[in-house]
């Protein structure tokens, strides 16, 4: 028996079964863009650790910076003793983001931890307790960020009763918004409006260019503030550090998680100080936020940024995804819209039908499978589980890119030649 199906067995035995697997495979080591699973098989990751990975597995800055820190101290618990990685933390990050005024940061462990936060302080600072969110939004699957997030199965369901006054409309029209207000909640309610600049989970969807600004406008003729999800956007993934820069709208708090440590637990609430500083001594924060061997982790994947140019890169890969999407759109009928901007990328797959093309979830597992036969790695998304989305480190080399791409255009075409999506999606 392989090592992986041993391991799967013993995983099917004690893990539940609702902590679900894209692939049953076990991995034994990762660097750059590359895994190798316990069976010493070679995989190429296009999926990085679901957007973690942006500086690649096992960065040598990154392992360095944990190294260094873990033989010096791993934890003290910020609200006892406080570490210097997280304060130097927090200066770099209220640098980083967008907004040219004072700010604060708060380090949690999660990306759903910080969007709580977040909302928590929105609340706090606002006196308001509604909180205005989209269709296809994904904040995360604690009770309060499951309540904020849209698709029913597999994140809601038999989940509820949900966190009360959150109120969603569709993503992309701020004419609803307006609505909303009227007809639905006074915006003297409301403290605020969370948004992802692109929908990670929701499919890798973009808003029209004027949806920010507009939204920005109406938040801010109200007093309502704007909070901007980043934790799968950010980090550079669109080639900017966050995707919320592409529509010039300066948001009042940022939430950030995933690549920020490059795979150690770590997420962050970033924004104006006055609204940050609201809350009283004691009502925020956790025990292991900020942990010092995560924010030296932190630390180490912005210098790599900085010395790599990581950011002119995601453009680049971007600009290379950009054109292979549109040569599989053109030349297979299974592949339907493209999404995303910078190297923050996905296509659908479609079954073609009498009445136009549908959302084929089928043909997206069936790919997922056939990559992975192949040797690459990918993931789905979406309200239809029809998406496919890159999310490969943003230095990945040429050769591995282009032997990843090959692999998914060999893959489409045995899709398209294959009777096998008979599934009626
Ligand atoms: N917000 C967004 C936009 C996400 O994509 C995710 C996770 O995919 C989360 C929040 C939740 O992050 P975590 O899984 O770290 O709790």
């Amino acid at each position: 028996m392989s090592r992986n199906k041993e391991l799967l067995a013993r995983r099917r035995e004690i893990v539940p079964r609702a902590v679900y697997n894209t692939v049953p495979v076990f991995i034994a080591t990762g660097s750059g863009s590359l895994l190798t699973d316990v069976d010493g098989r070679k995989i190429i990751d296009f999926a990085g650790g679901l957007g973690v990975l942006n500086v690649g597995h096992c960065h040598p800055k990154v392992v360095e910076a944990i190294r260094d820190q873990a033989g010096r101290c791993i934890h003290t618990c910020f609200h006892i003793t406080m570490t210097e990685p997280y304060v130097e933390l927090a200066e770099k990050l209220c640098a980083l983001t967008p907004g040219d005024f004072p700010k604060m940061a708060l380090f949690l462990s999660s990306g759903a931890e910080a969007v709580e936060n977040a909302v928590k302080i929105a609340r706090y600072a606002t006196g308001r307790p509604a909180i205005v969110t989209f269709e296809n939004a994904f904040h995360g699957r604690t009770l309060l960020a499951m309540s904020l997030t849209s698709k029913v199965k597999p994140y809601k369901y038999g989940f509820g009763p949900f966190a009360p006054e959150i109120y969603r409309i569709p993503f992309g029209d701020a004419d609803r918004f307006e609505d909303l207000l009227i007809n639905h909640v006074a915006p003297e309610s409301v403290a605020a409006v969370i948004a992802e600049p692109v929908q990670g989970e929701g499919g890798f969807l973009t808003p029209p260019p004027d949806f920010f600004p507009r939204l920005a406008e109406l938040c801010c003729e109200h007093g309502i503030l704007f909070i901007d999800d980043e934790v799968q956007s950010g980090m550079g993934r669109t080639g900017r550090m966050f995707a919320i820069e592409h529509s010039n709208v300066v948001p009042d708090l940022v939430v950030c998680a995933k690549s920020l440590a490059a795979g150690l637990p770590l997420s962050a609430v970033v924004g104006r100080r006055e609204i940050m500083d609201a809350p009283h001594v004691g009502g925020l924060g956790g025990t292991f936020g900020g942990n010092p061997v995560a924010c030296r982790a932190a630390l180490a994947v912005l210098e790599v940024f900085a010395e790599e140019r990581l950011l002119e890169k995601a453009v680049s890969l971007g600009a290379k995804l950009e054109r292979r999407l549109q040569a599989w759109k053109r030349n297979f009928k299974v592949v339907g819209e493209l999404r995303g901007i910078g190297s923050m990328r996905a296509f659908e797959l479609v079954k073609p039908t009498a009445d136009g093309p549908r959302p084929s979830k089928r043909s997206a597992i069936r790919l997922i499978e056939l990559c992975l036969e192949r040797g690459l790695l990918v993931l789905s998304c979406g309200a239809h589980g029809n998406t496919i989305r890159m999310l490969m480190p943003l230095a990945i080399p040429d050769d591995l890119l282009e032997r990843g791409l090959s692999i998914i255009e060999e893959c489409l075409r045995e899709l398209e030649t294959s009777k096998g999506d008979r599934d009626g999606e």
